[in-house]
This record gives structure tokens, sequence and C-alpha cells, in this order.
């Protein structure tokens, strides 16, 4: 019977990473989303690290979810010229800086934040544009965290969007090896490279003694 994980988020973006996580891992775990996520206030993200407000997720989350165990995410990009930012506020970059540009006024939060960082990099040199993705996961059970993993994947930020796949920054964050963008690669491809594949994969090797990974994807 594979390890049922009830993954704590309501973003669209991160449950398809999920769901395409668990395609090589099926024989040891599956992932569902923790049902009634909506009728559950969030905990608030106060942490001052990605590490500290994925466990507050995970811990809180679980104690509506008896003796399951419950995942949480907490990532974010870090960009050197802009000493970290976004950061542990990725989610929350233009929102919270109150940035609404006039003509564009775009209504979502992605594209509102894909505005503000190229704004806010606007004379940063191409050999500059260096950051990474960074991933943490969280498993709790009934209160208590019971494993956390990290994750990292280094790019560069693009000076105008390339690609329609994947959420957030992925139009913006090019990857080198791969010369495209997260947002022109699949799903399947970003799990084997991204911040959160490999967060996901440690993790597993805690919750899991020996996980075994399909290679026919
Ligand atoms: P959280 O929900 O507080 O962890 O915020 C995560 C935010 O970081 C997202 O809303 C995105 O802006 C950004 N982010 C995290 N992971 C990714 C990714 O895989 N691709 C693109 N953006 C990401």
């Amino acid at each position: 019977m594979p390890l049922l994980l009830q993954v704590a988020t309501t973003n669209p973006g991160k449950l398809r990473d999920f769901e395409v996580a668990a395609k090589p891992h099926a024989d040891d775990v599956a992932f569902a989303r923790l049902p009634g996520m909506e009728r559950i206030d969030p905990p608030a993200e106060e942490g001052a690290t990605f590490e500290e407000n994925a466990r507050i997720k995970a811990t809180e989350y679980s104690r509506h979810a008896p003796g399951a165990i419950v995942l949480a995410d907490d990532s974010g990009l870090e960009v050197d010229a802009l000493h970290g930012a976004p950061g542990v506020r990725s989610a929350r970059y233009a929102v919270d800086a109150g940035f609404d540009p006039e003509p564009i006024r775009p209504t979502d939060d992605d594209t509102r934040n894909n505005v503000f960082l190229l704004e806010n990099m606007r004379d940063v040199p191409p050999l500059r544009r260096t950051g990474r993705y960074r991933c943490v996961l969280a498993a709790a059970r009934d209160g208590e965290c019971i494993a956390v993993a990290h994750g990292t994947v280094e790019g560069t930020i693009l000076e105008a969007p390339r690609g329609s796949g994947g959420f957030g920054y992925d139009p913006l964050f090019f990857v080198p090896e791969l010369h495209q963008t997260m947002a022109e690669i699949s799903l399947e491809e970003k799990y084997k490279i991204s911040h959160r594949g490999h967060a996901l994969r440690r993790l597993l090797t805690q919750l899991i003694p020996s996980p075994r990974e399909a290679t026919n994807l």
C-alpha cells in the first residue's frame, strides 16, 4: 500500500507539480489534496525562513486531519542582485509593495509579481541576473513535524518572459543547462531538476525506507 501524503496547498501550480512527482513513486507514495482546506483558516506565515513557514503550515494543518501525514511546501525565488528578494515573500511580492502598474494592471498575482521583478531588475546586467528557487517541504502528523527536506535549483532571470507552462516566476527563470525557462519544459522535466523535485526525493527517503523510482516516465 502506498503511503498517503495529504498536501496542504491551494496553489494549483504546486498541486500539478506534486501530481507529476507522484508518478515515478507510485508504488511507494500517493498524494491527495488535504480535504476541506478551503474551510481551514490558513496559519499566518510569519517565519523568517522557508523552513519555519513550512513547519508552521504542516503542523497547523495536520491538527485538522487526525492520524494523517500532512505535507506542506514553502518555496520561493531568491535573486542575488536583490539581496535574496523576493524570498519568503515570493507569493505576495508585488501586492505587499502596493505595485499596481498603469496601464498594464495585471489582474493575477503571478503576472503582477513578474512585472514587478522585471521593474526592480531593470538595471541589472545579464551576468548579474543569477538566482535560485528554494523549496522546503515539511511533513507532520497530529501537530508534530516528522520530516523536513530542502531543495534548490540555480538559474538566471531573463529580461522578458518565455513559455506558457509552469506557474509563478517560471517564464522568467532560465535554466542554463537546459537552455530553456521553467515555463518551456514539461512538468516531468521540471520535477527532475527543480527545487521541489529535489526536496521531495529527499523527504521520501526519510518517510519511506528505500523509495523506488520508476525509470520509464
Ligand atoms: P508560498 O505559497 O508562500 O510557498 O509561495 C510560493 C511562491 O513562490 C509562489 O507563489 C511563486 O511565486 C514562487 N514559487 C515557488 N515555487 C515556484 C515554482 O516552482 N515556479 C514558479 N514560482 C514558484
